[in-house]
């Protein structure tokens, strides 16, 4: 299948990696109105990528969203985030069958519009669990996910496993079990997401959080400590992109941000979106895209004069 152009040299600098937006920046829902405010809105804001979330693949005109990519010249990762109901890691064979049936529809959507990279809370629930994980519900995770990564790669996926805080799951709170998630699973195409806001809360330093991972990272999100305008938090930005430069990381880095001015009806509660963050999408995505091409030059900068973490 043909891929949309990607847009780095129109865009970025020619050693940056893709930068990318979260939908959930510009729009709520994915109708042809509202993809095509996302997508222009995404390109007039500098991105190369925009993350298109797929909660409820049914709905997604995948062949709009292809056209509309192709008119803006970028391309489009795809992510989600599991239910109680859809848990694959869950003791119940039905639960993690329906997961599966709803993961591999999310997956065939995400390749009809030339995703190469799906990702998010694709391994268990995405929502606060009442025990730790068992050893049962890791086995589970395990042969489920052994499954969806044989899908992924005829599908020319990429299957990413977000690394989330202890609120959102009981299994992936920090890198290293992502790395033991994938060493029992023993897919080639499965990769560690990760991402700052969820790293701010769990992990010793931002750096070790990277270096653990190194060899599988492939997908990152850049929200800040409160999810709104980058360098407003708490989040040790400059250690963590000095960290992906030191590991020379070429994958998506992809902003990710939340504010009950911009609601989805099936995400906003999932995540926890009470509070008004900004009210100016443009404003925020054009700011977060200087932002975060700013940290990597500083970081590549550094690399290159031999800084290692
Ligand atoms: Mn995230």
């Amino acid at each position: 299948m043909r891929r949309p152009v990607h847009a780095q040299a129109m865009h970025g600098r020619a050693d940056t990696p893709p930068l990318g937006v979260h939908a959930l920046v510009f729009e709520g829902g994915w109708s042809r109105e509202e993809a095509g405010r996302v997508i222009a809105g995404s390109a007039r804001a500098g991105f190369d990528l925009v993350e298109v979330p797929l909660l409820d693949p049914d709905t997604l005109d995948a062949a709009m969203t292809w056209e509309l990519l192709e008119e803006h010249g970028l391309s489009a990762s795809a992510s989600t985030g599991l239910t109680f109901e859809t848990d694959i890691s869950s003791s119940s064979a039905d639960v993690r069958a329906a997961g599966k049936a709803l993961l591999t529809k999310a997956m065939q959507k995400a390749a009809q519009f030339g995703a190469r990279h799906f990702v998010g809370v694709t391994y268990s629930a995405m929502g606060k669990y009442a025990q730790p994980a068992s050893a049962e519900q890791w086995q589970h995770c395990v042969a489920s996910l052994k499954e969806l990564a044989a899908i992924a790669a005829d599908l020319g996926l990429e299957y990413g496993l977000e690394v989330v805080n202890r609120y959102e799951t009981n299994l992936l709170n920090t890198t290293a079990q992502a790395m033991e998630m994938i060493a029992d699973v023993g897919a080639d195409n499965m990769l560690v997401h990760i991402d700052t806001y969820h790293c701010n809360i769990e992990e010793r330093t931002m750096a070790a959080a990277v270096l653990a991972c190194k060899d599988r990272l492939g997908y990152v999100h850049i929200g800040e400590s409160h999810r709104g305008y980058l360098g407003t938090g708490s989040v040790d930005f400059g250690s963590f992109f000095q960290a992906l430069a030191a590991v020379d990381y070429t994958g998506p880095i992809t902003f990710e941000s939340f504010s009950s001015a911009v609601v989805s009806p099936t995400l906003s509660n999932a995540l926890c979106v009470w509070r008004d963050l900004w009210e100016d999408s443009e404003d925020l995505a054009t700011h977060a895209q200087r932002y975060m091409a700013a940290q990597w030059h500083a970081a590549a900068m550094n690399r290159a004069a031999g800084v290692r973490m």
